[in-house]
């Protein structure tokens, strides 16, 4: 599983995948809407049968993140459970372990490699919320087929190298280009988050077979046949608007 943003669960219990089972987890980055459920998650599967313990990967942060959820914030709900309802058995450890580019996990079948990406690096911060920020895009390998997840960002190397050649990039595309209209919508579109007028662009120039669209702002569906539009000019291989509990087999 790749973040665990607001919805993670409902989608993964509409789409009957046992929390329980889903091992590894990936994270990109520190957003909110990332990592929001990412405690609900591991307290949930420990809930939905969990007895061993989860693996975790994610930026510089992700480790300590993870033990102050546990630790000091969900404490009270972890003991509640493993001293009064002790049909669950004691509560599994999470192993969170803090990565920046390079291979993550090798399963032996799949292998995941991370890349790390620009999102809102061009803003202006100081150097030492920059040294905090570290954004990941994955990679991930196997029989012979490639799936790369851009995270969140803007077109740069890092971004283009986790996608090279890719069978299915998922990549995050925010607005139409026509819709950049004020100053602070294209600061975003320029350092935050990738727009219509970007995204082919970036799976032309890595090589990609096919492009899934997600992360779109709320918007009128006649924005989204905008966007389609754009990437077109830019992108020929195949390209989908992702929809929620979407599937796409590679
Ligand atoms: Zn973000």
């Amino acid at each position: 599983m790749f973040d665990a943003g607001r919805g993670t669960l409902n989608g993964l219990a509409r789409k009957r995948i046992a929390f329980a089972g889903i091992d590894p987890v990936f994270v990109t980055h520190h957003h909110v809407d990332h990592v929001g459920e990412l405690p609900d998650y591991l307290i949930a599967s420990w809930l939905d049968g969990r007895r061993l313990p989860r693996r975790l990967f994610g930026p510089p942060g992700t480790a300590a993140m993870v033990r102050t959820q546990l630790e000091s914030i969900y404490d009270r709900d972890i003991e509640f459970r493993s001293t009064g309802e002790t049909a669950f058995g004691p509560f599994p450890p999470v192993e969170a372990t803090d990565v920046r580019s390079g291979l993550v996990h090798d399963a032996g079948a799949w292998r995941v490699h991370a890349e790390e990406v620009e999102h809102g690096h061009g803003l202006g911060f100081g150097p030492l919320f920059r040294s905090r920020w570290v954004c990941l895009g994955y990679r991930i390998e196997a029989e012979g087929k490639v799936v790369s997840i851009s995270g969140d960002g803007v077109s740069c190397e890092g971004l283009l190298r986790l996608a090279r050649g890719a069978d299915l990039h998922v990549q995050c595309c925010y607005l139409p280009a026509a819709e950049l209209r004020t100053p602070h919508l294209q600061r975003v579109a320029r350092y935050t988050l990738a727009c219509s007028d970007t995204v082919g662009k970036i799976a032309a120039g890595a090589g990609v077979r096919r492009m899934v669209l997600t992360h779109f702002r709320r918007m009128p569906p006649e924005w989204l046949a905008a966007i389609e539009s754009d990437v077109r000019r830019d992108f020929s291989g195949e390209l989908a608007l992702a929809r929620d509990l979407d599937e796409f087999d590679v």
